[in-house]
């Protein structure tokens, strides 16, 4: 089997920043080979929350998770580093934190469903998709 780099998008919540977990986070990251490419702080608008999770608009908790995200600064950030994608996804944790392993991201400081610290892509064409609504090429290297 060959392993390939790739790169995935990791968001981190408006409940990392107000509990200031960023470089926790980031060390996990580092401990699991991820490497951060690009970086940016921002505060999405409802809007601009609709669009990045339009998979979910049919949802009951769509309303809820666009008015959290767009609630306060989240962080937004590309990572790489072989076999990006489910590297960082099996180090988020389960979607509920009350269900994420000990030692994962959402296990370790995940609060609930909406509190639950940190996004990740789900796939490899999700994470170029979602790289693109937030970064143009020129804001990262590799
Ligand atoms: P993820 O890929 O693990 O983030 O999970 P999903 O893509 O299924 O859902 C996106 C986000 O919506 C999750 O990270 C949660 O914050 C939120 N979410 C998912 N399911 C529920 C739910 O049943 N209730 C609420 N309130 N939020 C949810």
């Amino acid at each position: 089997m060959e392993f390939v780099s790739q790169k995935t998008l990791c968001i981190l919540k408006p409940d990392a920043l107000s509990r200031d977990l960023e470089d926790a986070i980031a060390e996990k990251l580092m401990a699991a080979g991820l490497q951060i490419l690009a970086r940016k702080e921002m505060l999405l608008s409802y809007a601009q929350a609709e669009a990045f999770y339009a998979v979910h608009k049919d949802r009951a908790f769509f309303e809820e998770l666009c008015t959290y995200i767009s609630s306060g600064p989240i962080v937004v950030q590309v990572l790489s580093g072989v076999e990006a994608v489910s590297k960082y996804r099996t180090l988020m944790g389960a979607t509920n934190p009350d269900q994420a392993e000990p030692g994962t991201i959402r296990g370790d400081f995940g609060q609930s469903l909406s509190l639950n610290t940190v996004h990740g892509s789900d796939s490899l064409e999700n994470a170029e998709k979602e790289i693109a609504f937030f970064f143009d090429p020129q804001d990262f290297y590799i």
